[in-house]
């Protein structure tokens, strides 16, 4: 299982290195030097915005997280279980399963601790729902 993805300084570094390619393609060209530094000037914009980019996709990852850990902890009441299985289980990436369990533990009826985890036996920081979870 792998959650290979780009990361958004990866994705900066790449638009980078599209803009300063056609800089150099407007050098080389005067006949087309004005359409080539546009290009260039978009990359740049792009290459700005990356990591607000990023920011806005993972915002939106978090919440859906955020509702599947806590329906899967409230289905499995009573087991607890650490984050790396969560992030398994429910098929999600490791730091918005973090984000959601911390919140989670904030809520009325959901624990967090260190413990064995119910479901690969290791002692880590485990989240449990109680049957008086919401
Ligand atoms: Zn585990």
């Amino acid at each position: 299982m792998s959650f290979e993805r780009v990361t958004p300084e990866q994705r900066r570094e790449q638009y980078l290195r599209l803009a300063e390619k056609a800089r150099e393609r407007a050098l080389e060209s005067p006949a087309t030097q004005n359409v080539f530094l546009r290009i260039a000037e978009s990359w740049e914009i792009m290459a700005r915005s990356a990591v607000e980019i990023d920011e806005f996709h993972s915002g939106a990852d978090y919440s859906t997280t955020f509702r599947r850990t806590r329906s899967w902890l409230r289905q499995n009441a009573g087991r607890c279980c650490c984050d790396n299985c969560l992030g398994f289980l429910i098929s999600a990436h490791d730091s918005s399963v973090r984000h959601a369990v911390r919140r989670l533990a904030r809520e009325e009826g959901y624990y967090r601790y260190s413990a064995v985890c119910d479901y690969c036996g290791d002692e880590r920081t485990v989240t449990r729902a109680s049957d008086m979870a919401l």
